[in-house]
């Protein structure tokens, strides 16, 4: 009977086998597709500078317009993406995405405007994004100082050596590197030191109890303070509520982003944010900007 029931769970275990190899297979048929037909998109969520309310720029959010099943966020596709090793192809369309949208927002007078990108980590295990990343600004000609790379740590673990010539490289080019998604990897203070950093993202996961949950607010005071006593900005991601802002204001927390201000929006969405922005006055600007703006991408 034992024997039997083993037969069945190994039955049971290749079928499962196929299935994953098959959902696989598909998957990747379709990614390519998607490069093929320019299916993806970037939406864009505000970022702003808590001490004045100011609008910094934004963090650009890959989105799929899949045939079928509508727009996907990056959680049920990166990750196969990652993989598959179509990440790369994918991740250079971003940043040629990215580069393009910043060199027009220049010419139409968005100047000062910074847009961060998300790198995964498989796209830095090739060898030639540093290449990629000069050619692309030549390209898009640019300002690469408003462009900011978000990484997060679990790269700079792996291959530390190679990370950081890569991120110096880069950073050399006027690119700034933020590390995303702080304090979930393995934190390591050596990071702050060893790498060019220029700036640290407080997680979401901290962020969502910070008024609330005492270890949560030792963590965020923490971070801010780490950040402070590096020379290092500190922004917070998954603002949603005032309290949250305000607390994140008094530790010191530099900037934020957060449905509190907006969830990620279009480009022309963005861009009409960006001139309600610019036609508010400053002692608006002073409170919590953007709350209560309509907040549909
Ligand atoms: P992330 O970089 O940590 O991005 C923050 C995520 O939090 C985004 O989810 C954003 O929509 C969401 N978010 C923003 N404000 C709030 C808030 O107030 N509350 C809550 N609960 N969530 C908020 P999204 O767009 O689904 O992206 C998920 C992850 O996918 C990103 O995490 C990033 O790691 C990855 N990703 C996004 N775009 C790209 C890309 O172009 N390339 C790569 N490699 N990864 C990307
Ligand atoms: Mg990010
Ligand atoms: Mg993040
Ligand atoms: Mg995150």
């Amino acid at each position: 009977r034992a024997k039997s029931d083993g037969r069945n769970a190994y039955r049971f275990y290749a079928a499962d086998m196929t299935e994953k190899a098959r959902v696989r297979v598909e998957m990747e048929a379709a990614l390519r597709q998607a490069l093929d037909g320019d299916a993806f998109r970037l939406l864009f969520q505000p970022q702003f500078e808590l001490s004045t309310g100011r609008l910094i720029g934004a963090e650009a959010l890959i989105r799929w317009e899949h045939p079928t099943q509508g727009l996907l966020l990056p959680a049920s596709f990166i990750p196969m993406a990652e993989s598959t090793g179509q990440i790369e192809q994918i991740g250079t369309w971003v940043l040629e995405e990215a580069c393009s949208l910043l060199a027009r927002w220049e010419r139409a007078g968005m100047r000062d405007l910074v847009l961060a990108v998300n790198v995964s980590g498989r796209q830095f295990l090739k060898g030639d994004l540093v290449d990629r990343i000069q050619a692309i600004l030549q390209g898009s000609g640019c300002d690469p100082r408003r462009l900011e790379l978000e990484i997060t740590e679990g790269f700079l673990i792996r291959r530390p050596e190679r990370a950081r010539a890569m991120l110096q490289e880069i950073r050399e080019m006027g690119i700034r590197i933020v590390i995303d998604d702080f304090g979930t990897g393995y934190s390591s203070l050596s990071h702050l030191k060893a790498f060019p950093i220029s700036k640290i993202k407080i997680d979401l996961s901290f962020v969502r109890d910070v008024t609330s949950s005492p270890n949560d607010q030792a963590i965020a005071t923490a971070i801010v303070a780490l950040g402070r006593s590096f020379g290092l900005s500190v922004i917070a991601e998954g603002v949603e509520t005032p309290e949250q802002a305000e607390f994140l204001g008094r530790c010191g927390c530099d900037q934020a982003q957060g449905f509190l201000y907006s969830r990620p929006l279009s480009e022309s969405a963005f861009i009409g944010y960006w001139k309600t922005q610019q036609s508010q006055d400053a002692d608006v600007r002073t409170s919590h900007p953007g709350f209560g703006v309509e907040n549909t991408p």
